[in-house]
């Protein structure tokens, strides 16, 4: 049986942040995530918003860890060569809405957020396009967009290139006690190590309940999004939302750090059957249209190239982040819903600092950095010339949207962390998540992972087990048919 010094249950932004924390230690790591790629999970689908701190209770962990997290998202995301924008944001209130507005800035004062607020004409210089029904608004200038989804991935790759390990495909089912730690049963094998971090977001509890630790009642939320091509990025320029409810933070318009537009999400409490399934509702697409009408006037619903459902898990008021009084070297993450994306650095750098003080990791001198890959939809076109001279994949556009080539293509089913779904291309590079959703390129990208992966066509999966896209070879005697 392999051993190691920290096993992380969950790929999602948590559990690879820790990962990527880890890695700037002498610790021996695993990753164990059941999904096909990593950000499978709420890191996959959620509004991308980096949110500057003044929403959560002063006091609270969601507070400390959200503020905290804020501050090292920028520097994080330069490091990584992740999509961040600075962009503001805004809660907007119609006349009487004051008051709302007053809490919020008295929250930012105690969590030492900047915040203020702001009259009509003032927000009109923000967003010209904001609804006349909106009479003032809170505005925090620190808040930002990044993208949830390459945040984890680079985070995984850079912990991979620093020497952890991360097993996709592979679910965590049992934990037991041993004497110098733990046991991990999983789908395909056992792990030692002396320390267990449950990062496995909705599949938390569960993990909990393997090891005999407290039971926890998890509550799920799926949140309706739309998308809106990048010809409507124009429309908004930080991050509007209305002002929050019991329910959340409410229906928001905002720019993407990819360029294109997000609408949503709402706040519908589904069953924990329902929440794997993250699909979308009727229902919750019509109050996400209806939400965006009262802040953005003139946003193109027509110009939404998808729509997609996310699902929160909440245990409790607050995040759960301890160390487990029955189970030393178990660490919990529970409830990690929102603010979970922005306070991700700051509780992986938490984990990892506990881990490193309980089994004595020494810090290493220095980490490998995670290299800037070649992306034509970003360079000149001297660039992109030298670039398919040097090497002719990087010459070949697969993706005409997005102007993905087969040389980006190569390299993320080739990176450390390895796409080896079509899906798991499309979150690295973007080919297919430009305006005709891959109707164009798929077939194409099917065949470079064919040949890569030494898989025939068959087996080519959009993304988990059983989404096999052309399953059956074309029968014999179709041609008589
Ligand atoms: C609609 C919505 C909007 C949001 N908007 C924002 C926002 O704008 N800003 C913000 O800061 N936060 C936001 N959040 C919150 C944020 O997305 C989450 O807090 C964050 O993604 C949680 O990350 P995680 O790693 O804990 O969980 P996840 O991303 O869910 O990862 C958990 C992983 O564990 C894996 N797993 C589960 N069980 C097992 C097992 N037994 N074995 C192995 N692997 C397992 C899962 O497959 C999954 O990949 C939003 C969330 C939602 C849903």
């Amino acid at each position: 049986m392999t051993s190691f010094d920290v096993i992380v249950i969950g790929g999602g932004v948590v559990g690879t942040a820790v990962l990527k924390s880890l890695a700037s230690y002498e610790a021996k790591t695993l990753l164990l995530e059941k999904a096909s790629d990593l950000s499978m999970g709420s890191s996959r689908a959620n509004s991308g918003i980096v949110h500057a701190g003044y929403d959560a209770e002063p006091g609270t962990k969601k507070a400390y860890f959200n503020v905290l997290g804020a501050k090292m998202l920028p520097a994080l995301a330069e490091e990584l060569h992740v999509p961040y924008r600075k962009t503001g944001s805004l809660v907007a209130a119609k006349g009487g809405g004051e008051a709302g507005l007053e809490v919020l800035l008295d929250r930012a004062k105690k969590n030492g957020v900047r915040a203020e607020i702001l009259s009509r004409e003032k927000i009109l210089e923000l967003e010209p396009k904001i609804s006349p029904e909106i009479q003032s608004a809170l505005y925090a200038p620190d808040a930002g967009v990044v993208s949830p989804y390459k945040l984890t991935i680079a985070q995984g790759d850079f912990a991979v290139l620093n020497g952890a390990t991360v097993k996709l495909n592979e679910k965590v089912e049992g934990i037991e006690r041993a004497e110098t730690g733990f046991i991990v049963k999983t789908s395909k094998g056992e792990y030692a190590a002396k320390a267990v971090v449950n990062a496995a977001g909705a599949g938390a509890k569960r993990i909990n309940e393997a090891i005999g630790e407290m039971s926890v009642e998890q509550v799920y939320a799926a949140g309706d999004y739309y998308i809106l091509d990048s010809k409507q990025s124009g429309v908004v320029n930080t991050v509007v939302f209305p002002l929050p409810d019991e329910k959340g933070k409410g229906i928001l318009v905002a720019p993407t750090a990819d360029g294109n537009v997000i609408l949503g999400p709402t706040s519908r409490r589904v069953s924990e059957a329902q929440a794997e399934r993250n699909a979308v509702t009727r229902e919750g697409l019509a109050l996400v249209r209806e939400g965006v009408n009262r802040l953005i006037s003139g946003v193109r619903i027509g110009d939404a190239i998808r729509v997609y459902a996310g699902t929160r898990t909440s245990v409790g008021s607050d995040f759960i982040i301890e160390e487990s009084k029955s189970f030393p070297g178990y660490f919990m993450l529970l409830g990690i819903c929102s603010p979970g994306l922005t306070s991700s650095p700051a509780i992986g750098e938490y984990v990892a600092e506990w881990a490193a003080k309980k089994f004595a990791f020494k810090k290493k001198e220095k980490t490998v950095p995670l290299p800037k890959k070649f992306k034509l939809s970003a360079c000149s076109i001297e660039e992109a010339r030298e670039k398919a001279k040097e090497d002719p994949a990087f010459g070949r556009i697969v993706c005409r949207c997005e102007k993905v080539t087969e040389g980006e293509i190569l390299s993320a089913i080739h990176s450390p962390v390895p796409a080896c779904t079509v899906d798991a291309v499309k979150r690295r590079v973007r080919a297919g998540m430009g305006r005709c959703q891959g109707g164009f390129c798929m077939p194409r990208v099917m065949e470079i992972l064919s040949r890569e992966l030494h898989l025939p066509l068959t087996a080519i999966r959009k993304g988990d087990e059983g989404s096999e896209i052309a399953p059956y070879e074309v029968k014999d005697g179709y041609e008589e048919l």
